[in-house]
C-alpha cells in the first residue's frame, strides 16, 4: 500500500496578511515537482482569504488551525466548518496539543470537532502526543492509543479515509527536540495497530500518520524514510520558505 504523504505546515500565530501572502508566493515559487506528495499549508484564520485566491489551481491545499463544532450561533470569537468551506479550506488540524494545553480541548471535544469536520467535507488532521512526564514514565503508547481511541470514537470506516493522525510528542513541539527515526516508527507502528483493531488492515494501511514535533530540514529525510511515517506536521520550520520547501522535497 503506497499512501501519498501529507507535509503540512502549522503556522499558529504567526504572520499578518501581507507576511502570508508573500510565504505562500515563495512556496509556489520554488515548488517544484510535487506529484508523488500532498502539501498544505494552515494559516491563522485571518489569513485564509487572502491566499486563498494564489492557490487556486495550485498543488498546495489550504488548512486551518482549529475550528468550533457548532454550524452557527451566539458562539463568540469561534469559527464553524461552513465559514471554513467557505473560505476554500479543504483541512483542518484538530487537538492540536496547544489547544490541548492552552483552551481546553480535550478528548471529547476532539471528538466532536472531528465528526463536525467530516460531516461537513473538511479533512480533520487529528493531533496525538504524549507529555516528557508521561514518556518517562514509561506510559507514552497507551496515552496516545487512549487519544486514538477516543477522539476517533463514532467515527466510520468510511470517515477514515478522509482523516489523517499526527502524531506529535508534546516535549518534541517547538524545542528543537527531536523524536528519533526509531521512537516516532515505533509509535506510528503502535497508532496502526490501534487502527487495525478499530477499523481493520485495509483501511489502517491506507491512512496517513504524520509525525510532528521540530522537523527541520536536516532531519526531514531520516524521519519520513521511516515505514510507517506519512509525511510531517511542521511548525517553526513552516514560517521560512526555503526551510519548509527542503522539508516538501524530502528524499
Ligand atoms: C506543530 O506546530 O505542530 C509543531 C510540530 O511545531 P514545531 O515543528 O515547531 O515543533
Amino acid at each position: 500500500m503506497t499512501r501519498k504523504p501529507l507535509i503540512a505546515g502549522n503556522w499558529k500565530m504567526h504572520k499578518t496578511v501581507g507576511e502570508a501572502v508573500d510565504l505562500v508566493q515563495a512556496l509556489l515559487d520554488g515548488l517544484g515537482d510535487v506529484a508523488d506528495r500532498e502539501v498544505l499549508v494552515c494559516p491563522p484564520f485571518t489569513a485564509l482569504a487572502s491566499v486563498r485566491p494564489l492557490l487556486a489551481d495550485k498543488p498546495i491545499a489550504l488548512g486551518a488551525q482549529n475550528m468550533f463544532y457548532e454550524l452557527q450561533g451566539a458562539y463568540t470569537g469561534a469559527i464553524s466548518p461552513i465559514m471554513l468551506r467557505d473560505v476554500g479550506c479543504s483541512y483542518v488540524i484538530i487537538g492540536h496539543s496547544e489547544r490541548r494545553q492552552y483552551f481546553g480541548d480535550d478528548d471529547a471535544m476532539v471528538n466532536r470537532k472531528l465528526k463536525a469536520a467530516l460531516a461537513n467535507d473538511l479533512r480533520p488532521i487529528m493531533c496525538v502526543g504524549e507529555s516528557k512526564t508521561q514518556r518517562d514514565a514509561g506510559h507514552a503508547e497507551s496515552i496516545v492509543t487512549a487519544q486514538v481511541r477516543a477522539g476517533l470514537a463514532d467515527i466510520t470506516a468510511e470517515q477514515m479515509q478522509s482523516t489523517v493522525i499526527a502524531y506529535e510528542p508534546i516535549w518534541a513541539i517547538g524545542t528543537g527536540d527531536t523524536a528519533t527515526p526509531d521512537d516516532a516508527q515505533a509509535m506510528h507502528a503502535a497508532i496502526r495497530r490501534t487502527l487495525v483493531e478499530l477499523y481493520g488492515a485495509e483501511v489502517a494501511e491506507s491512512m496517513r500518520i504524520q509525525y510532528g514535533g521540530s522537523v527541520k530540514p536536516d532531519n526531514a529525510d531520516e524521519l519520513m524514510a521511516q515505514a510507517d511515517i506519512d509525511g510531517a506536521l511542521v511548525g517553526g520550520a513552516s514560517l521560512k520558505a526555503d526551510q519548509f520547501l527542503r522539508i516538501i522535497q524530502f528524499r
